[in-house]
């Protein structure tokens, strides 16, 4: 006996015509639900999202094909994967069979599913297809019996996942029924169609009424199918399409930029308050988010119960362009009428209770933006409606009097290394690194003293370094996290200015917040810099031997990553070779730690408003701290060093655990 398959065709050719129909009537289905979805997408403004072809089609093949990011938590990554490697490998199949029996047998008389492909090809489609309904069976257990708090559950969740079940099953039964007709001992190769076989055969069902039951499956399989297909772009399917293609058309921008408003001085609007201010990209995300919840799960603000969900915000997003498609015509869509998202679709209150601390966007296995759409939504608030708290108004006084976040003279700003004989670059410009020593480092008690420590260890090394003083001013990134795009620009563009006076290329910085803005968004204004974060800088210096650290110091340090210096800029390693180097000092991790790390509160301009509501997250964090029984708590940033100090002595932990800069427990070391 041919080893192929005898009686694909069982159903009789005349089925053919209407299976051509139904397929046809399903694509133009398919079709017309995408292009209602591409004209709410064209509603944004252009954006270049597809230069860098190599690299989108490599993030597309790691990300997509490969479930790089999804496997990072393994129960829904490998769910995922049998799903999704099982339904590709069975689609490839079905069309391997629809071009035999459709075109070269029907043209040429000529089949290639034969022989020993057939075998391979029969085991492979047996094999995947057992994976997706183990996939299947897995969602259902974690959606319905596991229950995550992070998963909603829609009605259109459990019909897809029991119509994925029956289409699979059809299929089965299909091949079981096809192999009990006839049996021929090949066929032990579909192992599990042969299963449904010897079932079907015990059950009475073989030769002829097989056959006839075969034709009863057959269509249903077929029906269910095409029904499958057709609902994809009318439902949470869409994402079938739009995840691979948003990890595609994904942000190859440092992490840690946002964009600018070009041409500020000339622009008529700030911001967003309408779907239309978007870009295209940015209403693209909300129907590539699949409603996974991983970012929900690890935002600060969310897991200290104040207002705000990433997922909810690209949900509630989501929901306004879809309502915005129903109730518009094209012509009035592409006109806007749609009202202010601040305020009605996102409150303010959720916009406000963002860190900007890009965990959302680390975990997000389809490369959503969350933090972009926070910025753009406050800049409208805060440069378009003067919204804003009172806290946040006297913030941005400050710095539009004094260049800080403080109401403290400028001039006063090079004040905490007068004794130190640190050099001032404006009275001597022979220095080969700027040490930019940030707002906190300059004014508020506790950072001072990682300054000295920082200018002790700098001149100990030999490094030949100064300070700006009074020509230092705020780098500009809290006011611009905070929506003020225009004090921001202004801020930067002074100080880029002094840099170019002073001819700067190289610059030091403990202030994670201060290097990302040098060295991510800078460039932005003409502003190219050789930037170093101190732990990097001094790691380097050990290194070279030029700092030698030769006393032991015994204790037990945990590390906590900062936002802006881990995630956005991927140093994790050099801050804890530091304080590995250390002799005696024993250093262990949070269970939040490096990527997943959970931030201390501070960033988005949240260290200067009040936090009335939920928890207060600095605490959330030194509780985390003290559960691994760390008596030293190591940051890298001036902002987690206040917050954490500030969460310590509220939670009145003193005698448990103590805040300090990395490069503090190294001077002990020396
Ligand atoms: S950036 Fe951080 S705080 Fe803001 S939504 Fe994302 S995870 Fe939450
Ligand atoms: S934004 Fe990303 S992580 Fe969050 S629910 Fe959507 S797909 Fe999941």
């Amino acid at each position: 006996m041919e080893i192929t398959r005898e009686i694909f065709w069982n159903v009789g050719s005349g089925v053919r015509i209407p299976v051509y129909l139904l397929g046809l009537i399903v694509l133009v289905i398919l079709i017309y639900g995408l292009v209602r979805h591409i004209r709410l997408w064209r509603i944004g403004k252009p954006e270049n999202r597809i230069d860098k072809p190599f690299k989108r089609i490599v993030s597309f093949l790691l990300f997509g094909l490969g479930h790089k990011r999804i496997l990072k938590e393994p129960y829904p990554g490998i769910m995922h994967l049998f799903l999704f490697s099982g339904f590709l490998v069975l689609f490839i199949g079905t069309v391997l069979i629809f071009v035999q029996e459709d075109f070269t047998k029907l043209l040429f008389d000529k089949i290639f599913i034969s022989g020993n492909f057939y075998l391979i090809f029969s085991f492979l489609l047996d094999l995947f297809g057992l994976l997706a309904i183990i996939g299947v069976l897995l969602a259902l257990f974690r959606r319905y019996v596991l229950k995550p708090e992070r998963l909603d559950n829609k009605f259109e969740d459990a019909l897809v996942l029991i119509v994925l079940l029956v289409i699979l099953l059809t299929g089965f039964t299909n091949e079981g029924l096809r192999i009990a007709s006839n049996s021929p001992e090949f066929e032990r190769w579909s192992f599990v169609g042969w299963q449904f076989s010897k079932l079907f055969v015990a059950l009475g069902s073989s030769g002829g009424s097989a056959e006839s039951l075969h034709l009863v499956s057959w269509w249903i399989h077929i029906i269910l199918a095409f029904g499958f297909i057709g609902y994809i772009s009318y439902s949470r399917l869409l994402h079938l399409i739009s995840s691979p293609l948003n990890q595609f058309f994904r942000s190859f921008s440092p992490k840690g930029e946002v964009a600018p408003i070009l041409d500020i001085e000339n622009a008529e609007t700030f911001g967003v308050a309408k779907l239309s201010e978007f870009t295209w990209k940015q209403l693209f995300d909300t129907d590539a988010c699949t409603r996974c919840g991983r970012c929900q799960d690890n935002c600060p603000a969310y897991l200290s119960e104040k207002p705000l969900s990433p997922k909810k915000v690209i949900q509630d997003l989501k929901d306004h362009l879809v309502l915005q498609g129903k109730t518009s015509s094209q012509k009035e869509t592409s006109e806007d009428q749609s009202p202010s998202i601040s305020g009605s679709v996102i409150t303010e209150d959720e916009l406000w209770a963002c860190t900007t601390c890009g965990a959302c966007q680390e975990v997000c296995p389809v490369f959503v933006e969350v933090v972009d759409k926070v910025v753009d939504l406050r800049r409208h608030l805060v440069l378009m409606e003067s919204k804003f708290a009172p806290e946040v108004k006297l913030f941005f006084k400050n710095m539009e009097t004094n260049y800080n976040p403080w109401a403290i003279g400028f001039a006063t700003r090079g004040d905490w290394a007068k004794d130190l004989k640190v050099k001032i670059v404006a009275e001597d410009r022979d220095v080969d690194y700027l040490f930019w020593v940030g707002c906190a480092g300059s004014f508020d008690e506790r950072n001072k003293k990682v300054s000295r420590t920082l200018v002790n260890l700098l001149e100990k090394a030999g490094v030949n370094f100064g300070i700006l003083g009074a020509e230092e001013m705020c780098c500009g990134e809290t006011a611009r996290r905070m929506g003020n795009e225009y004090l921001a620009q202004i801020l930067m563009q002074q100080q880029i200015e002094v840099f170019n006076k002073y001819g700067i290329k190289k610059i030091i910085t403990y202030c994670p917040h201060c290097f990302n803005t040098f060295k991510n968004e800078y460039p932005q204004f003409g502003g190219k810099y050789e930037v170093f974060h101190h732990t990097e800088f001094l790691w380097d210096l050990i290194q070279k031997k030029k700092l030698k650290l030769s006393t032991g110091v015994e204790m037990s340090v945990v590390y906590h990553d900062s936002c802006y210096l881990g995630r956005y800029n991927d140093i994790y390693d050099a801050p804890r070779k530091l304080l590995e180097s250390i002799e005696d000092t024993r250093v262990s991790e949070m269970k939040r730690n490096r990527d997943r790390s959970f931030c201390c509160g501070a960033g988005g301009g949240r260290m200067w408003m009040e936090e009335t509501l939920g928890k207060r997250i600095n605490q959330m964090r030194v509780e985390q701290a003290v559960e691994t029984n760390a008596s030293v708590l190591a940051t890298a940033c001036p902002y987690c060093l206040t917050m954490l100090g500030d969460g310590i002595k509220e939670k009145e932990m003193e005698q448990l655990i103590s805040a300090f800069d990395v490069a503090e427990l190294v001077e002990k070391a020396l």
